[in-house]
């Protein structure tokens, strides 16, 4: 695509960047096909093609974002499935990172938008805040059905998605260390998210117990919030104090006792810790550290997955393999997943239209509900399709996400292969497969 920056503009590092982004698109629209929101909307607006073209208009012309960049951006799932379609390597997630953070440097949204972005930036990081919320989330979800009907349907969509249950709260913070069992074969770091230890902190128990299981220290460094859920919403500034305090926690570990990986269970977190070295790119004192710990990021299902694991059958159960957006399209991580879980024993169904996204999306599902709503029916209507009795993925958000909407327990992969290997039954699978020793093993720290 020919564009036509000035001089002065590509002196400046994003724009010189989102130039060369905006050079490689060769308009051929094959990404159209596969865009979760042009499948919905049929509008090129809606398509990645689309929205290129937006947001070429408004950097090369310098412009502040419009009222129309604004609303098709926003409509963007950042699902990234364009980036898996297109033969031309346009790096789209680079791309609309620029544009929303131009949106939201330029363009004054209305009072309950701004109002609503900046809770949600603010509570979500803050597992503290988080569980706060959703307890008093519990006592207006009865109402969620009227506040939709009475046009709060933003509200109600926040609320539909409090789960009925919430764990018990996580108990020492800070910095943890998990022991090896037997000779130590190696050092990780995990990250422990936001979401994860509120929402279900099994899943960070389950890897816990697969790695110690397996001879590898873990450790909790202490680290805060990724950065994903602020850089989404455009506010760069946030993101970016977030990722420099992270990068300095696991630069200390690194300089400690050395770390051999930095493992993430939520695949939407593991997209932007991969992406630290390029989000600090011009910050001359922590580009090469933050390039450091974005080379050792990796899932835990890539970790795992290159590993000899001990693994017995637990169950001849039907798994339906979720295939997160930020997993598939954001790291490329496709067969790591289902290898693991057919190497486990289960018997793994193909869900059709695996690529499209369910919706959930970080904050879409309560910043764009309707449409959000769309998908995750879609969704769930292919995962049923397949008669599966478990549904496994490796993001929370959808994880949280479909699991409202289906009677099928749903769980992180890692749960399936901590049970595989020892493990306790994952408590979503207590009713289908109860644990025969009732017992309930967890890592201890130091
Ligand atoms: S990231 Fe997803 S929703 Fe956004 S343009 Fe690409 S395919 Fe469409
Ligand atoms: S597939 Fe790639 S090159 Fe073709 S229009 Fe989409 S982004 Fe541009």
């Amino acid at each position: 695509m020919q564009t036509n920056f000035t001089l002065a503009q590509l002196a400046d590092p994003d724009i010189a960047e989102s130039e060369r982004i905006l050079r490689a698109c060769v308009h051929c629209g094959f990404c159209t096909a596969t865009c979760p929101t042009y499948v919905l909307l049929g509008d090129e607006l809606d398509s990645p093609r689309g929205r290129i073209y937006l947001i070429k208009d408004m950097l090369e012309n310098d412009r502040p974002a419009t009222p129309e960049v604004v609303r098709h951006v926003d409509r963007c799932l950042s699902c990234l499935a364009c980036m898996t379609t297109c033969p031309s390597g346009v790096h789209y997630m680079h791309l609309v990172d620029h544009a929303r953070a131009r949106i939201e440097a330029t363009y004054r949204r209305p009072l309950p938008d701004r109002f609503l972005r900046a809770l949600l930036a603010t509570v979500l990081p803050s597992p503290r805040l988080f569980r706060l919320s959703l307890l008093a989330g519990r006592l207006g979800r009865p109402f969620a059905r009227l506040l939709a009907a009475a046009g709060f349907v933003r509200l109600a969509a926040m609320l539909r998605l409090v789960p009925a249950r919430l764990p018990a709260a996580a108990g020492a913070t800070g910095r943890r260390v998990f022991p090896a069992v037997g000779p130590r074969r190696g050092r990780v770091a995990i990250l422990t998210g936001c979401a994860n230890p509120v929402l279900a902190p099994d899943i960070n128990a389950a890897a816990v117990r697969v790695l110690t299981r397996h001879g590898i220290e873990v450790v909790a460094a202490g680290e805060g919030c990724c950065g994903a859920l602020a850089h989404h919403l455009g506010r760069e500034h946030q993101a970016l104090a977030q990722v420099r305090r992270n990068v300095d926690v696991w630069t200390r570990e690194l300089a400690g006792e050395g770390l051999d990986a930095i493992l993430i269970t939520a695949s939407g977190c593991g997209t932007t810790v991969k992406d630290y070295g390029f989000m600090l790119r011009t910050d001359a004192a922590y580009a090469g550290k933050a390039a450091r710990v974005a080379a050792l990021a990796q899932d835990i299902s890539e970790f795992l997955a290159a590993r000899a694991l001990d693994l017995t059958p637990p169950a001849p159960l039907s798994v339906a393999y979720h295939a997160a957006c930020s997993l598939q399209h954001g790291q490329k991580i496709t067969r790591q997943p289902k290898d693991l879980l057919a190497n486990a024993g289960f018997q793994l169904r193909e869900v059709p239209e695996g690529h499209l996204c369910c919706g959930s999306a970080g904050t879409y599902n309560m910043l764009q509900p309707e449409l959000a709503d769309r998908l995750l029916a879609r969704k769930v209507a292919n995962i049923e399709r397949t008669g599966a009795q478990v549904i496994a993925t490796g993001n929370i958000g959808c994880l949280t996400q479909i699991a409202g909407a289906t009677r099928i327990p749903i769980v992180h992969t890692v749960e399936l292969i901590d049970w595989a290997s020892g493990g306790p039954t994952p408590q979503a699978l207590q009713e289908i497969a109860p644990d025969a020793s009732g017992a309930r093993k967890f890592a201890t720290a130091t």
